[in-house]
């Protein structure tokens, strides 16, 4: 079976993002760059169904700025098998990203698809479901278990209070959830045999996709910054601040 795992180039998750003094966008410069944590886990779930040896090839997949290839090595180093950039300057969207995923898997025919939920810059939990739609894949979105067998996959996802098991014909469409596991690290020897993992590049037009964006950016900028809080003598004292001062109570 083949696995497509499309991995996204996003600021790293411990990094601050602050806007761009004109307020124009974030300020991206001289940032550290990871892969998106939630396409890590997709990553690590392919690994682990390959050496259960019910998986036979991993393909990883980035759509981004030719610097995305670092993601992708990345993901060549935690076991991905090969992997195929779709160089792009533009900011593209996520209909633009399912469209090239669209084009993609027509090429490559996976038998399921490994997705994040999200991307954690633009949180638009998006690419997964729209490429359900173009495929017309059945879908199974934020994974908190995946079984994989020759007959289907069955995901148990977390819903509001309780678990939900889904049955899905392949090829099917699965998106990551936070538990389904927790990635390894890419060991040395790994980083350094991934150099040697064949990486494709294409672009979205030699794929057929138009990548112009169809949203501007407005605006970006911080929170209003909320006034230190004070610690209070006692109840009373919270009461009568609630009641004169807030105004909350009467
Ligand atoms: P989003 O819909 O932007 O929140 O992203 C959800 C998932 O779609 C990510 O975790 C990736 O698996 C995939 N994805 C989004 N953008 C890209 C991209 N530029 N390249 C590859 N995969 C992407």
């Amino acid at each position: 079976m083949k696995v497509l795992v499309p991995v996204k180039r996003v600021v790293d998750y411990n990094v601050k993002v602050r806007p761009k003094s004109d307020g124009s966008d974030a300020d991206l410069a001289n940032l550290k760059m990871s892969i998106n944590p939630f396409c890590e886990i997709a990553v690590e779930e392919a690994v682990r169904l390959k050496e259960q040896g019910i998986v036979s090839e991993i393909v990883a997949v980035s759509i981004g700025v030719q610097q995305a290839q670092e993601q992708l090595r990345t993901a060549l180093a935690l076991g991905a098998d090969r992997a195929i950039l779709i160089a792009t300057d533009v900011a593209i969207e996520p209909l633009a990203i399912a469209k090239c995923l669209k084009a993609v898997c027509d090429n490559e025919k996976p038998d399921i698809v490994l997705l994040g939920k999200q991307a954690i810059d633009g949180d638009n939990n998006q690419t997964g479901q729209m490429l359900g739609a173009l495929t017309g894949f059945p879908q199974a979105t934020f994974a908190s278990e995946l079984t994989l067998s020759a007959d289907g996959a069955t995901v148990k996802r977390e819903v509001d209070g309780g678990l939900q098991t889904l049955s899905l014909t392949l090829p099917a469409i699965v998106t990551t959830d936070l538990r389904l596991n927790e990635p390894r690290y890419a060991s040395l020897p790994n980083i350094m045999k991934a150099k040697r993992k064949p990486l494709d590049s294409t672009t979205p037009e030699e794929l057929g996709v138009d990548a112009t964006p169809r949203t501007s950016l407005l605006n970006v900028r911080l929170p209003a910054e909320r006034q230190a809080g004070i610690v209070v003598e006692d109840v009373s004292a919270l009461v009568d601040k609630l009641k004169n001062e807030a105004k909350v109570i009467s």
